[in-house]
């Protein structure tokens, strides 16, 4: 559940859309408070100076009474909520605002650091109090003549704070409830169409394959929809050529076996039957026998290369060589039909091939050159590369293949002509043979084909053997 990614896109909305508000309003807050008490010792510093320039002309300090400044420092200390305490420069006490130390000595180190030329101003946040003192400055002597003390609440800051901070945690709550909202809604948008696809796989897997999958919503679900629709087209396509796969192979093995048992039918019923017409009809079986062996066999190198596709057998090999002796070999099948091999090799060529595998590949092509071969007709070999790959290039001057059979003859079992193919020995494996050994070698084949005039097939191999 704590590993669901709905809980997670949940947990990403909420954390990402309320922690930066906190920390945004705690450090608003905070930046209000200061820049309040800063103003506020400011305009208070302003204010002692401006007294201090009135008391020093008028003989306050020793004692003259002053309605006009006496008024200045009650209004002063009444709009700032606050006591304002005049001391003279025997650190006597010659006006508090309160009235409670008037006539005594104000002995305290902001006053006599004030004294030394040193004004202060400080907060006290805590006690939301702030201090400030002013030197009262004789304009030339420079003398510090008194220093007017100020000690004032910040009360109203703090209380307009407090509201601030009431109003925000009210706006921070509705915010949450919003925010929440938003995430149990886009947590469920972005996962449902995820939810769809493992319940469409589900239903596939009871076998519903053909409905596949659909599902809309964003681009990338719609893309992960249409490739799964994509891999299940493949599989489709897959368990149908092995479902014809098997058909096939199944029909293939009993043509000859059905022939076989009407043969034999038919000589055990006939009584006295001559000893000749015996052995023909067992030549025929045996021939018969003879070609089911060959499917077998051909079936049985198509099922190893396709198991053993990993499995090549690399070495380095003289392909002239090897093209000669192939050659040498078929040469006595050609000769049956009058057909004349031309081999032509344009440069020595050695490269790493599975040297079995590959002569197994170009065999069937050249046996398909001779079977499907007129009387008298010829054969081309040609062997050529470049700094990359070897081409092997075999052309017949035989019955061809028509143009809509071309994409097929590759197909397992595909025959052009099923009767011409069986009278010369043919299964229809040899040319997926051919094909698959290319491809295990990284190669392609290519057929080029008139119908009546001839065949060639082009392959192209790597001369080093890629992995
Ligand atoms: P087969 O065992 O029937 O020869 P292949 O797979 O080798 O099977 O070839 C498939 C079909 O392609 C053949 O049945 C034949 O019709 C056609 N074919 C192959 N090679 C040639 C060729 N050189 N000339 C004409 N047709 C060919």
């Amino acid at each position: 559940m704590l590993n669901s990614m709905r809980i997670h896109i949940l947990l990403l909305i909420i954390t990402a859309g309320l922690i930066p508000v906190l920390v945004s309003t705690f450090l608003l807050l905070n930046e209000y408070e200061n820049k309040a008490m800063d103003k506020r010792l400011n305009e208070l510093q302003n204010q002692g100076d401006l007294l201090s320039k009135l008391i020093l002309p008028s003989g306050y300090l020793s004692g003259a009474q002053d309605n006009t400044i006496n008024g200045e420092i009650e209004r002063i200390s009444e709009i700032f909520h606050g006591r304002i305490l005049i001391v003279n420069s025997s650190l006597n006490i010659i006006k508090d605002t309160y009235g409670l130390e008037e006539g005594k000595y104000l002995i305290s180190e902001n006053v006599i650091q004030t004294f030394q030329g040193k004004s202060s101003k400080r907060k006290d946040s805590k006690n939301d109090l702030i201090f400030v003192t002013n030197p009262i400055v004789h304009n030339i002597s420079k003398e510090i003549m008194g220093v007017i003390v100020m000690n004032f609440s910040t009360k109203d800051i703090q209380t307009m704070r407090d509201s601030l901070e009431k109003k925000a945690i009210l706006s921070f709550a509705t915010l949450t409830i919003l925010i929440m909202v938003c995430a149990v809604y886009f947590s469920r948008k972005l996962t449902k169409p995820l939810t769809s696809i493992v319940y469409s796989i589900d239903h596939l897997t009871e076998g519903y394959m053909d409905e596949g999958v659909s599902i809309k919503g964003f681009y990338e679900i719609e893309k992960i929809s249409d490739s799964f629709n994509h891999l299940i087209g493949r599989m489709q396509k897959l368990e149908r050529s092995r479902q014809e796969f098997v058909s096939n192979v199944s029909h293939e093995l009993k043509t000859p076996i059905t022939s076989i048992k009407v043969l034999a039918d038919s000589l055990l019923m006939q009584e006295d039957t001559p000893v000749e017409l015996y052995r023909e009809f067992l030549v025929d079986i045996a021939e018969e026998i003879e070609r089911e062996n060959k499917i077998i066999n051909d079936l049985l190198s198509l099922v190893k290369l396709d198991k053993t596709a990993g499995d090549m057998n690399i070495s380095i090999v003289n392909i002239n060589e090897l093209l000669e002796q192939l050659l040498k070999r078929l040469g006595p099948i050609a000769k049956k039909k009058n057909v004349e091999i031309i081999y032509e090799s344009f440069r020595p060529v050695i490269a790493e091939v599975d040297e079995v595998k590959l002569s197994l590949a170009i065999t069937n092509l050249v046996e398909n050159a001779i079977k499907y071969n007129v009387d008298d007709g010829w054969i081309r070999v040609s062997l050529n590369a470049d700094h990359k790959y070897f081409f092997v290039k075999v052309s017949d001057s035989g019955i061809g293949i028509p143009e809509d059979a071309l994409d097929n003859i590759f197909d397992r079992f595909y025959r052009v002509d099923k009767a011409r193919s069986r009278e010369s020995g043919g299964t229809g494996l040899g040319l997926s043979i051919t094909k698959n050994v290319i491809q295990m070698h990284r190669g392609a084949i290519k057929v080029y084909s008139n119908e009546g005039e001839g065949t060639t097939f082009n392959v192209r191999i790597p001369l080093n053997y890629i992995a």
